[in-house]
């Protein structure tokens, strides 16, 4: 079993202090930085941990830093992601409620790395206790000179100011959190430029998910090496996994990244409820297609997850029994992802809400013949035509579903009836 790591903390009274922090060895990983390291060395630690973006993209988080522009006349920012929006997930949230001087630590180092002196964390504003935790840690990291002017007595300075999103799934993308940060509608930017040359205010932004910034301090304070060896090679490290759905023991564990998803589900979780069996799940929150029982062996890492057709995202785990009807729960994914869709270009905006109309005529006992192909239709019309990732992933679940439990979507047409309800 894995030591904790990201949640060693966690059951600690009082763990959202900075004195419990502190307690655990916290903070040490900025002296150290600020004593022993240059902003290039630690963009190469980072580069050597292999450490991949826990947001859901999996991009190697140092090679991220080494974009940003070293011309120290450009200004520079970082943005910590914290809009935990996908269905099934509730990793960040976990952070910020009860060790979030971790994340806070993690950007303290990163700001300094890319050499930013004003940072942001952009949170759910439905996360009213992280976003009491957050601003509370926040003064007592000013008060104890973690932030502010010298920090620690160096040269470095930073601000950091948190700001709530109003709702919108979409800002979870981070341009269109740029977007908002900005005071904007929350819309996708045409990539590229990509962020770290031109970001927030036109200048060089790094953004960074909550989960990987708490990674940073750890891998300052016991090594590249170690972080590496945790887990899969491809992506590795500790690993906050959100389990829901029809499970025995719902929750959030931390196990080491490329865990098999069948060990995750069967032991950790505790597998089906009694006297059901697993049909199906999806691994990465609703953006990721779901995966049959009988492809469970595959490990939870990017790479794996991508070779099996499917991603590891958000790594929100959502498990779907044999009592639970296919069509349904299509139909509630496809209804979410039109509603938060931002409208910006016709294949996601108009493809889904129409492919909602047709799940719900199904659901009804209404559907009629062709609805199928006109589904497979509109997925491959929305797939790989859309501006962002939000119409891909709406498109490539829908589809999955349908080639998997075709059968299901047939009875509802043919049968005018949905067989579990
Ligand atoms: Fe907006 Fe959807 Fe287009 Fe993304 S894919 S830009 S969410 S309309």
């Amino acid at each position: 079993m894995m030591e904790k790591v990201l949640l060693k903390n966690a059951e600690t009274p009082d763990s959202h202090t900075v004195g419990a922090y502190e307690a655990s060895g916290g903070y040490q990983a900025l002296a150290t930085v600020l004593r022993d390291y240059q902003p290039d060395e630690l963009i190469e630690l980072v580069k050597e941990s292999n450490l991949k973006g826990r947001g859901g993209a999996g991009f190697a988080t140092g090679v991220k830093w080494g974009f940003v522009p070293k011309d120290p006349a450009l200004k520079k920012y970082l943005c910590c992601n914290a809009d935990e929006g996908e269905p099934g997930t509730f990793k960040d949230r976990a952070i910020m409620e009860k060790d979030p001087h971790q994340m806070i630590e993690g950007m303290i180092l990163c700001a300094y790395a890319i050499g930013a002196e004003t940072a942001y964390i952009y949170i759910r504003g439905e996360y009213t206790l992280s976003i009491q935790r957050l601003e509370a840690a926040l003064q007592e990291a000013y008060d104890k000179g973690y932030l502010g002017q010298r920090i620690l007595g160096s040269d470095f300075n930073l601000d950091i100011y948190v700001h709530c999103g109003a709702g919108a799934y979409i800002c979870g993308e981070e341009t269109a959190l740029i977007e908002s940060l900005e005071g904007r509608r929350g819309q996708p930017r045409l990539k590229p430029p990509f962020p770290a040359i031109e970001g927030l205010y036109a200048s060089p932004t790094v953004v960074n998910n909550v989960e990987t910034l708490a990674c940073v301090p750890h891998i300052v304070t016991r090594g590249a090496e170690w972080f590496s060896a945790i887990g899969s090679a491809s992506g590795p490290g500790p690993k906050l996994y959100c389990l829901s759905g029809h499970v025995r023991k719902p929750g959030l564990y931390e196990l080491p990244m490329g865990i098999p998803l069948r060990e995750l589900v069967e032991e950790h979780a505790g597998g089906a409820k009694p006297g059901r069996k697993i049909k199906a799940v999806i691994p990465g929150g609703v953006s990721a297609p779901m995966i049959l029982e009988s492809d469970l062996d595959v490990c939870m890492d990017f790479e794996s997850l991508a070779a099996a057709g499917t991603m590891l995202g958000s790594a929100g785990v959502i498990v779907i029994d044999d009592n639970d009807c296919v069509v349904r729960v299509a139909t509630r994914i496809t209804e979410f992802f039109a509603h938060e869709s931002c409208g910006k270009c016709s294949p996601c905006r108009e493809g889904l809400s129409w492919a909602v109309k047709i799940l719900r005529r199904l659901e009804n006992g209404e559907g009629k013949e062709g609805d199928l192909e006109q589904l497979d239709f509109l997925c491959d019309g929305i797939f790989g035509n859309t501006f962002c990732a939000l119409g891909d992933g709406a498109a490539w679940g829908l589809r999955r579903a349908l080639q998997h439990f075709r059968d299901e979507f047939v009875y509802h047409v043919e049968k005018k009836e949905c067989p579990f309800h």
